[in-house]
């Protein structure tokens, strides 16, 4: 049985003007052929494809394809696209294979193609023809496109955010295609959208507002006649067609499990739901000073660089170095390669002054500091946690300035926003400190809740604003919540099924 591997994961953010290129894929490994089992095979999704021989109960000959993952981040430059999905496709046509496992994000875009999932999976069905079963998996905020669930036999998602599932979203879909390879048969599946986007603040799976509906969600597909059933809850801040929440379901049976009027229904009355008061710069410090203790773990969405803003927004840095905070301090991370050269160059016990940050964000400016150099060095971690398992990152050089009593960690490369791994392997202390800025909406909360003594989400303009309302976006369709004037689903022509296919053997 040969069965070919690969992956293609980022996450876009239409409104970071940083485009993502070849060089920001070599750093998280760029490989192909048997290197991307060999090199990657217990990381993220594709620890959990791993499964496969073990569903099959027999040995399976991995074909590897194409392994291309970077950070979230702008979108692919010119060009780039074409070279991965040549990358990825090249093998197949040389090679038949009985199936095909993709690691796929699903809210992707590039300068000159707005749907990089689907794109991708087209060229992938076309390589390898109508009948081999095609499986990819998805993140929970992917904008599932009717391209993408006409392509592949069955989309599988993750069912945590924060996400801390890849491994188990791998195996699920190892689990599909061995149930496809050996009965030889295909699911129906049924694609409904839902018109609205909203921010990703409080929009955990585990509790809160949408808790109760992913426990059906997740008992849904356990199944026997079900292969896969999702609830996408789209990352906001992408630009493109389609645009929404989407329903997804596949199903060996008759019937899909669950009612996606009624789950429709369930999800829009969610949509002005907003339980997070959030601290603006002005407010940050009196708000983490009247919580008792420390760490105070502040949420950054609006420069979430796991939402892919660029991760060197001033807004909360300034208000952090503008007066001492106390109690251990302040700790933040800016990506400014500029400013970590002048350190480096300085060296450590400078004192330096210099412009940090503002220099990608559109919607901030840098800031004036003057700081000491405590360290210099590089920033190289593995991350397990929210957005990745066994993931190799690599945020270039560092420096950690510090400016009144916060440490700066600045870093050349962008990289998770959402772990205090970040911050230990750049020398500094997390759990120490009285505030330390996390650039993540929600997923932040699985690493820093353990030991932090408090949460505090704040928000400025910024690429990720959990003010979605006030982003512009040229070409979602519409009418959609919240940029329309909508009262129900049905209002919305575009939205509803707007997919379905019945099963074959
Ligand atoms: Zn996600």
């Amino acid at each position: 049985m040969r069965i070919a591997v690969g992956q293609l994961l980022q996450e876009t953010n239409s409104l970071n003007p940083v485009l993502t290129r070849r060089a920001d894929f070599e750093l998280y490994g760029l490989v192909s052929g048997a290197a991307v089992v060999a090199a990657y095979g217990d990381v993220g999704e594709l620890a959990g494809f791993a499964a496969l021989p073990e569903e099959m109960g027999q040995p399976i000959d991995w074909h590897g394809l194409l392994r291309a993952v970077a950070w979230s981040g702008g979108p692919l430059a010119p060009g780039l696209l074409a070279e991965l999905v040549e990358a990825m496709t090249a093998p197949l046509r040389a090679t038949q294979v009985d199936g095909v496992l993709l690691s796929l994000h699903g809210a992707q875009s590039a300068v000159d193609e707005v749907d990089v999932s689907g794109c991708m999976l087209q060229a992938v069905r076309a390589a390898v023809g109508a009948d081999v079963p095609i499986v990819a998996t998805l993140d929970l905020h992917a904008n599932i496109t009717p391209l993408m669930a006409t392509q592949a036999d069955v989309l599988v998602g993750y069912h945590t955010f924060p996400h801390v599932d890849h491994v188990s979203t791998g195996r699920r879909a190892a689990h599909c295609l061995a149930r496809m390879l050996r009965d030889g048969t295909r699911p129906a599946v049924r694609m409904y959208k839902i018109p609205m986007v909203v921010s990703s603040e409080g929009r955990a799976t585990d509790h809160g507002v949408q808790a109760d509906l992913w426990r059906q969600i997740v008992a849904a597909e356990a199944s026997d006649d079900v292969a896969s059933v999702g609830l996408y809850m789209v990352q906001p801040w992408l630009d493109a067609p389609w645009l929404g929440w989407t329903l997804y379901q596949a199903c060996f049976g008759a019937a899909p499990p669950l009612d996606e009027i009624a789950v429709g229904q369930q999800c829009w009355q969610t949509r002005r739901h907003r339980q997070i008061d959030y601290v603006k710069p002005a407010g940050l410090l009196q708000a983490a000073r009247a919580i008792a203790g420390g760490p105070v773990a502040v949420s950054e969405g609006h420069d979430a660089t796991n939402s892919g803003a660029t991760g060197d927004s001033t807004h909360l840095l300034a208000a952090m170095v503008d007066e001492e905070i106390g109690g251990g301090g302040g700790l933040c991370f800016c990506v400014d390669p500029e400013a970590v050269g002048r350190c480096h160059d300085a060296g450590v016990g400078a004192i330096v002054s210099l412009s940090v940050g503002g220099k990608r964000d559109p919607f901030c400016e840098p800031l004036a500091v003057q700081g000491t150099v405590e360290g210099v060095g590089v920033l190289h971690y593995t991350l397990s946690g929210h957005g990745g398992h066994n993931l190799p990152v690599d945020m270039g050089r560092m420096a950690r300035l510090r400016v009144s009593d916060t440490t700066i960690v600045l870093v050349e490369e962008t990289g998770p926003g959402s772990s205090p791994q970040l911050y230990t392997a750049a020398g500094a202390d997390p759990r120490t400190c009285k505030l330390v800025l996390a650039k993540s909406p929600e997923g932040f909360r699985a690493d820093y809740e353990p030991f932090a003594a408090g949460i505090l989400y704040a928000a400025a303009p910024g690429c990720a604003t959990p003010f979605i309302e006030q982003i512009v976006l040229q070409l979602s369709n519409r009418p959609i919540f919240p940029f329309d004037d909508l009262d129900k689903v049905s209002q919305a022509a575009w939205a509803g099924l707007v997919y379905q296919r019945g099963a074959r053997s």
